[in-house]
Protein backbone atom coordinates (compact mmCIF):
# COMPACT_ATOMS: atom_id res chain seq x y z
CA UNK A 1 0.00 0.00 0.00
CA UNK A 2 0.90 2.60 2.13
CA UNK A 3 3.96 3.81 0.49
CA UNK A 4 1.75 5.00 -1.87
CA UNK A 5 -0.98 6.32 -0.08
CA UNK A 6 2.15 8.38 1.80
CA UNK A 7 4.04 9.46 -1.46
CA UNK A 8 0.72 10.46 -2.91
CA UNK A 9 -0.49 12.93 -0.56
CA UNK A 10 3.54 13.92 -0.15
CA UNK A 11 3.57 14.15 -3.72
CA UNK A 12 0.45 16.77 -4.02
CA UNK A 13 2.17 19.02 -1.27
CA UNK A 14 5.66 19.07 -2.65
CA UNK A 15 8.72 18.42 -1.46
CA UNK A 16 9.40 16.96 1.91
CA UNK A 17 9.17 18.98 4.45
CA UNK A 18 11.22 17.98 6.86
CA UNK A 19 15.00 17.59 7.84
CA UNK A 20 17.33 14.95 5.90
CA UNK A 21 17.57 13.22 8.97
CA UNK A 22 13.87 12.79 9.16
CA UNK A 23 13.93 11.62 5.52
CA UNK A 24 16.42 8.79 6.89
CA UNK A 25 14.65 7.95 9.79
CA UNK A 26 11.72 7.17 7.73
CA UNK A 27 13.77 5.31 5.22
CA UNK A 28 15.16 3.36 7.45
CA UNK A 29 11.28 2.65 9.56
CA UNK A 30 10.18 1.65 5.97
CA UNK A 31 13.07 -1.02 5.84
CA UNK A 32 12.09 -2.08 9.62
CA UNK A 33 8.34 -2.45 8.76
CA UNK A 34 9.26 -4.33 5.46
CA UNK A 35 11.75 -6.58 6.75
CA UNK A 36 10.74 -7.10 10.30
CA UNK A 37 7.43 -5.67 11.67
CA UNK A 38 4.87 -6.62 8.82
CA UNK A 39 5.66 -10.34 8.70
CA UNK A 40 5.85 -10.31 12.62
CA UNK A 41 2.29 -9.41 12.68
CA UNK A 42 1.69 -11.38 10.19
CA UNK A 43 3.35 -14.27 11.93
CA UNK A 44 1.37 -13.92 14.92
CA UNK A 45 -1.81 -13.00 13.46
CA UNK A 46 -1.83 -9.42 15.21
CA UNK A 47 -4.83 -7.62 13.76
CA UNK A 48 -5.78 -3.79 14.23
CA UNK A 49 -8.56 -4.84 16.82
CA UNK A 50 -7.26 -8.53 17.95
CA UNK A 51 -4.10 -6.66 19.09
CA UNK A 52 -0.71 -8.31 20.47
CA UNK A 53 0.37 -10.42 23.45
CA UNK A 54 2.16 -8.62 26.26
CA UNK A 55 5.39 -10.77 25.32
CA UNK A 56 5.61 -9.66 21.79
CA UNK A 57 4.77 -6.03 22.50
CA UNK A 58 8.04 -6.37 24.62
CA UNK A 59 9.91 -7.78 21.90
CA UNK A 60 8.39 -4.87 19.12
CA UNK A 61 9.52 -2.32 21.67
CA UNK A 62 12.89 -3.93 22.81
CA UNK A 63 13.84 -4.42 19.19
CA UNK A 64 12.53 -0.67 18.13
CA UNK A 65 15.27 0.96 20.86
CA UNK A 66 17.87 -1.25 19.25
CA UNK A 67 16.90 0.39 16.42
CA UNK A 68 17.05 3.80 17.70
CA UNK A 69 13.29 4.41 17.09
CA UNK A 70 12.17 3.58 20.50
CA UNK A 71 12.90 6.67 23.03
CA UNK A 72 14.16 8.79 19.96
CA UNK A 73 11.25 11.30 20.60
CA UNK A 74 11.75 11.94 24.24
CA UNK A 75 13.93 15.41 25.21
CA UNK A 76 17.56 15.18 24.69
CA UNK A 77 17.93 15.30 28.25
CA UNK A 78 16.09 12.05 28.49
CA UNK A 79 17.68 10.28 26.10
CA UNK A 80 15.96 11.29 23.22
CA UNK A 81 17.39 12.09 19.58
CA UNK A 82 16.07 15.83 20.21
CA UNK A 83 13.76 15.97 17.13
CA UNK A 84 12.16 19.24 15.87
CA UNK A 85 8.07 19.23 16.30
CA UNK A 86 8.18 19.41 12.54
CA UNK A 87 10.21 16.22 11.99
CA UNK A 88 8.44 14.28 14.74
CA UNK A 89 4.95 14.65 13.20
CA UNK A 90 6.14 13.72 10.21
CA UNK A 91 7.84 11.02 11.46
CA UNK A 92 4.95 9.92 12.84
CA UNK A 93 2.50 10.48 10.21
CA UNK A 94 4.78 8.16 8.30
CA UNK A 95 4.92 5.23 10.84
CA UNK A 96 0.57 5.58 11.24
CA UNK A 97 0.22 5.48 6.96
CA UNK A 98 2.17 2.23 6.96
CA UNK A 99 -1.15 0.34 8.07
CA UNK A 100 0.86 -2.18 9.87
CA UNK A 101 -1.16 -2.80 13.49
CA UNK A 102 2.50 -3.20 15.40
CA UNK A 103 3.15 1.29 14.18
CA UNK A 104 1.90 2.41 17.65
CA UNK A 105 4.34 0.02 19.37
CA UNK A 106 7.43 1.74 17.63
CA UNK A 107 7.27 4.46 19.79
CA UNK A 108 5.97 2.84 22.67
CA UNK A 109 2.38 5.17 22.16
CA UNK A 110 0.50 3.84 24.49
CA UNK A 111 2.71 2.76 27.54
CA UNK A 112 6.07 3.91 26.40
CA UNK A 113 8.34 7.34 26.15
CA UNK A 114 5.36 9.60 24.98
CA UNK A 115 4.31 8.92 28.79
CA UNK A 116 7.01 10.39 30.43
CA UNK A 117 7.69 13.57 28.52
CA UNK A 118 6.10 15.60 31.01
CA UNK A 119 8.31 14.55 33.59
CA UNK A 120 11.67 16.27 32.54
CA UNK A 121 10.78 19.59 34.65
CA UNK A 122 10.14 17.37 37.86
CA UNK A 123 11.96 14.74 38.15
CA UNK A 124 14.79 14.29 40.41
CA UNK A 125 17.97 11.61 39.81
CA UNK A 126 16.27 9.16 41.30
CA UNK A 127 13.16 9.40 39.42
CA UNK A 128 15.15 9.32 36.02
CA UNK A 129 17.06 5.80 37.63
CA UNK A 130 14.00 4.13 38.76
CA UNK A 131 11.59 5.34 36.26
CA UNK A 132 12.21 7.23 33.44
CA UNK A 133 15.56 5.57 31.95
CA UNK A 134 13.95 2.16 32.24
CA UNK A 135 11.30 3.26 30.24
CA UNK A 136 13.30 4.90 27.77
CA UNK A 137 15.71 1.70 27.34
CA UNK A 138 11.73 -0.51 26.97
CA UNK A 139 12.87 -2.69 29.74
CA UNK A 140 9.55 -0.94 31.57
CA UNK A 141 6.22 0.39 30.58
CA UNK A 142 4.24 3.33 32.03
CA UNK A 143 0.72 4.45 31.44
CA UNK A 144 -0.82 7.75 32.30
CA UNK A 145 -3.70 7.80 34.90
CA UNK A 146 -5.95 11.10 35.45
CA UNK A 147 -9.12 10.52 33.93
CA UNK A 148 -11.57 9.00 36.76
CA UNK A 149 -15.83 8.75 36.93
CA UNK A 150 -16.01 12.01 37.75
CA UNK A 151 -13.45 14.00 36.48
CA UNK A 152 -13.20 13.55 32.45
CA UNK A 153 -12.98 16.93 30.56
CA UNK A 154 -13.04 18.12 34.22
CA UNK A 155 -9.81 16.56 35.28
CA UNK A 156 -9.04 18.59 38.27
CA UNK A 157 -12.33 17.22 40.16
CA UNK A 158 -10.01 14.05 41.08
CA UNK A 159 -11.64 11.60 43.80
CA UNK A 160 -8.55 9.44 44.46
CA UNK A 161 -6.97 10.28 47.84
CA UNK A 162 -2.96 9.85 48.30
CA UNK A 163 -2.45 10.76 52.36
CA UNK A 164 0.46 10.83 54.04
CA UNK A 165 1.33 8.51 56.31
CA UNK A 166 4.78 8.59 57.54
CA UNK A 167 7.72 7.84 54.91
CA UNK A 168 4.31 6.44 52.65
CA UNK A 169 1.65 7.47 50.97
CA UNK A 170 -1.57 5.69 50.84
CA UNK A 171 -3.47 5.71 47.62
CA UNK A 172 -7.47 4.77 46.89
CA UNK A 173 -9.87 5.25 44.66
CA UNK A 174 -10.19 4.06 40.49
CA UNK A 175 -8.76 5.63 37.60
CA UNK A 176 -10.73 5.19 34.88
CA UNK A 177 -10.12 4.07 30.68
CA UNK A 178 -6.37 4.18 30.89
CA UNK A 179 -4.73 2.94 27.66
CA UNK A 180 -1.44 1.22 28.03
CA UNK A 181 -2.82 -0.29 31.60
CA UNK A 182 -3.00 -3.92 30.66
CA UNK A 183 0.62 -3.75 29.91
CA UNK A 184 2.33 -1.39 32.07
CA UNK A 185 4.60 -1.98 35.38
CA UNK A 186 4.34 1.45 36.31
CA UNK A 187 1.44 4.08 36.80
CA UNK A 188 1.69 7.90 36.36
CA UNK A 189 -1.01 8.51 39.15
CA UNK A 190 -2.59 12.27 39.47
CA UNK A 191 -4.44 12.17 42.76
CA UNK A 192 -5.87 14.40 45.61
CA UNK A 193 -3.58 15.62 48.47
CA UNK A 194 -6.19 17.90 49.96
CA UNK A 195 -7.90 17.07 53.08
CA UNK A 196 -10.50 19.78 52.31
CA UNK A 197 -13.19 18.35 49.74
CA UNK A 198 -13.41 21.62 48.73
CA UNK A 199 -9.85 22.71 47.77
CA UNK A 200 -8.71 21.16 44.81
CA UNK A 201 -4.71 20.12 45.13
CA UNK A 202 -3.55 17.40 42.65
CA UNK A 203 -0.16 15.77 42.83
CA UNK A 204 1.62 13.33 40.79
CA UNK A 205 2.92 9.76 42.08
CA UNK A 206 4.33 7.06 40.06
CA UNK A 207 2.74 3.71 41.59
CA UNK A 208 4.60 -0.05 40.78
CA UNK A 209 2.29 -2.43 39.04
CA UNK A 210 2.87 -5.10 41.24
CA UNK A 211 2.02 -3.32 44.84
CA UNK A 212 -0.31 -4.58 46.90
CA UNK A 213 -3.65 -2.45 46.44
CA UNK A 214 -2.27 -1.86 42.84
CA UNK A 215 -5.30 -3.88 40.52
CA UNK A 216 -6.98 -3.61 36.85
CA UNK A 217 -10.23 -4.10 35.24
CA UNK A 218 -10.60 -4.65 31.84
CA UNK A 219 -13.98 -5.90 30.98
CA UNK A 220 -14.61 -3.54 28.30
CA UNK A 221 -13.21 -2.82 24.49
CA UNK A 222 -13.31 0.42 22.83
CA UNK A 223 -15.32 1.40 19.60
CA UNK A 224 -11.99 0.28 17.42
CA UNK A 225 -12.62 -3.27 19.43
CA UNK A 226 -8.81 -2.54 21.12
CA UNK A 227 -8.57 -4.00 24.89
CA UNK A 228 -5.61 -1.67 25.44
CA UNK A 229 -7.18 0.01 27.88
CA UNK A 230 -7.91 -0.56 32.17
CA UNK A 231 -9.61 0.96 35.04
CA UNK A 232 -6.77 1.00 37.85
CA UNK A 233 -8.33 0.44 41.37
CA UNK A 234 -6.03 2.13 43.78
CA UNK A 235 -7.09 -0.07 47.33
CA UNK A 236 -4.95 1.40 50.32
CA UNK A 237 -2.40 1.11 48.16
CA UNK A 238 0.86 2.01 50.36
CA UNK A 239 4.05 3.76 48.01
CA UNK A 240 7.40 5.55 49.45
CA UNK A 241 7.28 9.51 49.31
CA UNK A 242 9.74 9.32 47.16
CA UNK A 243 7.49 8.28 44.33
CA UNK A 244 5.85 11.62 44.59
CA UNK A 245 6.64 13.54 41.06
CA UNK A 246 7.29 17.44 41.65
CA UNK A 247 5.69 19.30 44.15
CA UNK A 248 2.05 18.89 46.23
CA UNK A 249 -0.28 20.23 44.05
CA UNK A 250 1.48 20.96 40.92
CA UNK A 251 0.42 17.68 39.68
CA UNK A 252 -1.94 19.19 37.01
CA UNK A 253 0.50 21.67 35.97
CA UNK A 254 2.33 18.45 35.53
CA UNK A 255 -0.21 16.63 33.64
CA UNK A 256 -1.05 19.69 31.34
CA UNK A 257 2.49 21.21 30.79
CA UNK A 258 3.20 19.67 27.86
CA UNK A 259 -1.03 19.27 26.67
CA UNK A 260 -0.71 21.71 23.67
CA UNK A 261 2.58 19.55 21.99
CA UNK A 262 0.91 16.91 23.18
CA UNK A 263 -2.51 17.67 21.38
CA UNK A 264 -0.40 18.36 18.23
CA UNK A 265 1.24 15.05 18.39
CA UNK A 266 -1.89 13.11 18.20
CA UNK A 267 -2.68 14.84 14.78
CA UNK A 268 -0.07 12.76 12.81
CA UNK A 269 -1.70 9.17 13.51
CA UNK A 270 -4.88 10.62 12.61
CA UNK A 271 -3.52 11.82 9.02
CA UNK A 272 -1.24 8.97 8.73
CA UNK A 273 -4.89 6.78 9.04
CA UNK A 274 -6.68 9.13 7.38
CA UNK A 275 -4.07 8.72 4.12
CA UNK A 276 -4.82 5.01 4.56
CA UNK A 277 -8.52 5.34 4.00
CA UNK A 278 -8.11 7.93 1.44
CA UNK A 279 -6.12 5.12 -0.84
CA UNK A 280 -8.69 2.67 -0.30
CA UNK A 281 -10.82 4.18 -1.21
CA UNK A 282 -9.13 5.94 -4.02
CA UNK A 283 -8.27 1.89 -5.05
CA UNK A 284 -11.86 0.78 -4.59
CA UNK A 285 -13.19 3.62 -6.67
CA UNK A 286 -10.53 2.25 -9.73
CA UNK A 287 -11.47 -1.42 -9.29
CA UNK A 288 -14.80 -1.68 -8.77
CA UNK A 289 -17.03 -1.81 -11.63
CA UNK A 290 -21.07 -0.91 -12.03
CA UNK A 291 -23.27 0.16 -14.92
CA UNK A 292 -20.11 -0.97 -16.71
CA UNK A 293 -17.69 1.18 -15.41
CA UNK A 294 -15.28 1.70 -12.81
CA UNK A 295 -17.43 3.22 -9.94
CA UNK A 296 -14.17 6.25 -10.54
CA UNK A 297 -15.73 7.56 -13.64
CA UNK A 298 -18.62 8.83 -12.07
CA UNK A 299 -18.67 12.82 -10.83
CA UNK A 300 -20.03 11.44 -7.28
CA UNK A 301 -16.98 9.39 -6.48
CA UNK A 302 -14.70 11.66 -7.83
CA UNK A 303 -16.27 14.46 -6.15
CA UNK A 304 -15.83 12.35 -2.75
CA UNK A 305 -11.97 11.59 -3.35
CA UNK A 306 -11.30 15.07 -4.33
CA UNK A 307 -12.92 16.09 -1.35
CA UNK A 308 -11.20 13.68 0.90
CA UNK A 309 -7.63 14.95 -0.78
CA UNK A 310 -8.46 18.77 -0.25
CA UNK A 311 -9.25 17.95 3.37
CA UNK A 312 -6.63 15.97 3.87
CA UNK A 313 -4.26 18.55 2.61
CA UNK A 314 -5.20 21.24 4.39
CA UNK A 315 -5.03 19.37 8.17
CA UNK A 316 -1.52 18.35 7.18
CA UNK A 317 -0.87 22.18 6.25
CA UNK A 318 -2.65 23.13 9.70
CA UNK A 319 -0.56 20.26 11.25
CA UNK A 320 3.12 21.72 9.99
CA UNK A 321 2.46 24.95 10.33
CA UNK A 322 1.53 24.46 14.06
CA UNK A 323 4.57 22.42 14.24
CA UNK A 324 6.77 25.29 12.94
CA UNK A 325 5.34 27.68 15.52
CA UNK A 326 5.85 25.45 18.41
CA UNK A 327 9.54 24.87 17.20
CA UNK A 328 9.98 28.58 16.77
CA UNK A 329 8.89 29.20 20.46
CA UNK A 330 5.37 30.43 20.00
CA UNK A 331 2.86 29.76 23.06
CA UNK A 332 0.70 27.89 20.65
CA UNK A 333 -2.06 26.43 22.82
CA UNK A 334 -5.12 27.88 20.98
CA UNK A 335 -3.50 26.91 17.77
CA UNK A 336 -2.50 23.33 19.05
CA UNK A 337 -6.42 23.02 19.27
CA UNK A 338 -7.42 24.13 16.63
CA UNK A 339 -4.86 21.51 14.50
CA UNK A 340 -6.26 18.56 17.05
CA UNK A 341 -9.98 19.70 16.67
CA UNK A 342 -9.42 20.25 12.64
CA UNK A 343 -7.50 16.82 11.98
CA UNK A 344 -9.55 14.58 14.07
CA UNK A 345 -13.12 16.00 12.56
CA UNK A 346 -11.22 15.95 9.02
CA UNK A 347 -10.35 12.61 9.38
CA UNK A 348 -13.72 11.17 10.31
CA UNK A 349 -14.86 12.67 7.54
CA UNK A 350 -12.02 11.02 5.51
CA UNK A 351 -13.37 7.69 6.57
CA UNK A 352 -16.73 8.24 6.34
CA UNK A 353 -16.42 9.09 2.64
CA UNK A 354 -14.02 6.31 2.34
CA UNK A 355 -16.80 4.06 3.73
CA UNK A 356 -19.16 5.45 1.39
CA UNK A 357 -17.15 4.79 -1.39
CA UNK A 358 -16.91 0.92 -0.53
CA UNK A 359 -20.76 0.66 -0.57
CA UNK A 360 -21.51 -2.65 1.08
CA UNK A 361 -17.75 -3.81 1.68
CA UNK A 362 -17.48 -0.72 3.86
CA UNK A 363 -20.08 -1.75 6.19
CA UNK A 364 -19.02 -4.89 6.67
CA UNK A 365 -16.71 -5.74 9.98
CA UNK A 366 -13.62 -6.77 8.79
CA UNK A 367 -12.75 -4.21 5.80
CA UNK A 368 -10.22 -2.29 6.64
CA UNK A 369 -12.25 1.06 5.92
CA UNK A 370 -14.41 0.19 8.61
CA UNK A 371 -12.31 -0.41 11.26
CA UNK A 372 -10.85 3.31 10.16
CA UNK A 373 -13.96 4.51 10.62
CA UNK A 374 -13.94 3.27 14.36
CA UNK A 375 -10.52 4.52 14.73
CA UNK A 376 -11.07 7.68 13.60
CA UNK A 377 -14.55 8.45 15.35
CA UNK A 378 -12.14 7.87 18.41
CA UNK A 379 -9.92 10.71 18.10
CA UNK A 380 -12.79 13.34 17.87
CA UNK A 381 -13.04 12.22 21.81
CA UNK A 382 -9.54 11.40 22.82
CA UNK A 383 -7.01 13.51 24.80
CA UNK A 384 -9.69 16.39 24.90
CA UNK A 385 -12.65 16.47 23.15
CA UNK A 386 -13.84 18.75 20.26
CA UNK A 387 -16.01 21.30 22.41
CA UNK A 388 -13.07 20.91 24.86
CA UNK A 389 -10.71 21.96 21.69
CA UNK A 390 -12.99 24.58 20.68
CA UNK A 391 -13.19 26.13 24.29
CA UNK A 392 -9.84 26.50 24.34
CA UNK A 393 -9.53 28.66 20.68
CA UNK A 394 -12.48 30.43 22.01
CA UNK A 395 -10.79 31.33 25.31
CA UNK A 396 -7.81 33.00 23.65
CA UNK A 397 -10.18 34.77 21.13
CA UNK A 398 -12.56 36.48 23.83
C1 LIG B 1 -9.93 4.50 24.66
C2 LIG B 1 -9.67 5.55 25.69
C3 LIG B 1 -8.38 5.77 26.14
C4 LIG B 1 -8.14 6.72 27.13
N1 LIG B 1 -6.87 6.85 27.64
C5 LIG B 1 -6.68 7.62 28.73
C6 LIG B 1 -5.42 7.62 29.42
O1 LIG B 1 -4.47 6.93 29.02
N2 LIG B 1 -5.29 8.38 30.53
C7 LIG B 1 -6.31 9.14 31.02
O2 LIG B 1 -6.12 9.79 32.04
N3 LIG B 1 -7.52 9.19 30.37
C8 LIG B 1 -7.72 8.44 29.27
N4 LIG B 1 -8.94 8.43 28.63
C9 LIG B 1 -10.00 9.33 29.08
C10 LIG B 1 -10.30 10.43 28.08
O3 LIG B 1 -9.26 11.38 28.09
C11 LIG B 1 -11.67 11.02 28.45
O4 LIG B 1 -12.63 10.02 28.13
C12 LIG B 1 -11.96 12.28 27.69
O5 LIG B 1 -11.11 13.32 28.12
C13 LIG B 1 -13.40 12.76 27.89
O6 LIG B 1 -13.79 12.70 29.23
P1 LIG B 1 -15.15 11.93 29.62
O7 LIG B 1 -15.13 10.61 28.97
O8 LIG B 1 -15.34 11.97 31.10
O9 LIG B 1 -16.28 12.80 28.93
P2 LIG B 1 -17.05 14.04 29.59
O10 LIG B 1 -16.09 15.01 30.17
O11 LIG B 1 -18.12 13.50 30.49
O12 LIG B 1 -17.72 14.68 28.31
C14 LIG B 1 -19.00 14.29 27.81
C15 LIG B 1 -19.43 15.33 26.77
O13 LIG B 1 -19.56 16.63 27.41
C16 LIG B 1 -18.75 17.57 26.73
N5 LIG B 1 -18.24 18.55 27.67
C17 LIG B 1 -17.68 18.33 28.91
N6 LIG B 1 -17.29 19.49 29.45
C18 LIG B 1 -17.60 20.47 28.58
C19 LIG B 1 -17.45 21.88 28.56
N7 LIG B 1 -16.87 22.54 29.57
N8 LIG B 1 -17.87 22.55 27.47
C20 LIG B 1 -18.44 21.92 26.42
N9 LIG B 1 -18.61 20.58 26.37
C21 LIG B 1 -18.19 19.87 27.44
C22 LIG B 1 -17.63 16.74 26.09
O14 LIG B 1 -17.05 17.45 25.01
C23 LIG B 1 -18.39 15.50 25.66
O15 LIG B 1 -19.06 15.76 24.45
C24 LIG B 1 -9.20 7.50 27.63
C25 LIG B 1 -10.51 7.30 27.14
C26 LIG B 1 -10.75 6.32 26.22
C27 LIG B 1 -12.17 6.08 25.79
Amino acid sequence: MTEQAFMQVRDMTGPFEGSDRAREIIDRLGAYFRDELIPLAEEHGVTHEGGAERALLRQVWKRSNELGFYGMTLPREMGGAGLSLVDHVLVKEYIYSVGCPLAPHVFGELSGPPRIGALVRYATPDHFERFIHPVARAEKSICFAITETEAGSDAGALQTKAVRDGDTYVLNGRKRYISGSPFADLALIMASTSLDPEVREVTAFVVEANRPGYRLQADYKTLAGQSSTADIFLEDCRIPVTNQIGELGRGLSLALGRITVNRLLHTPAMLGLASLAMEDARAHAMKRRQFGKSIGSFQAIQHMLADMATELTAARALMLSVARSLDAGADGRAVASMAKLFCSETAFRIADRAVQIHGGEGIIQGTRVEWLFRMLRMYRVLTGTSEIQRNTIAKALL
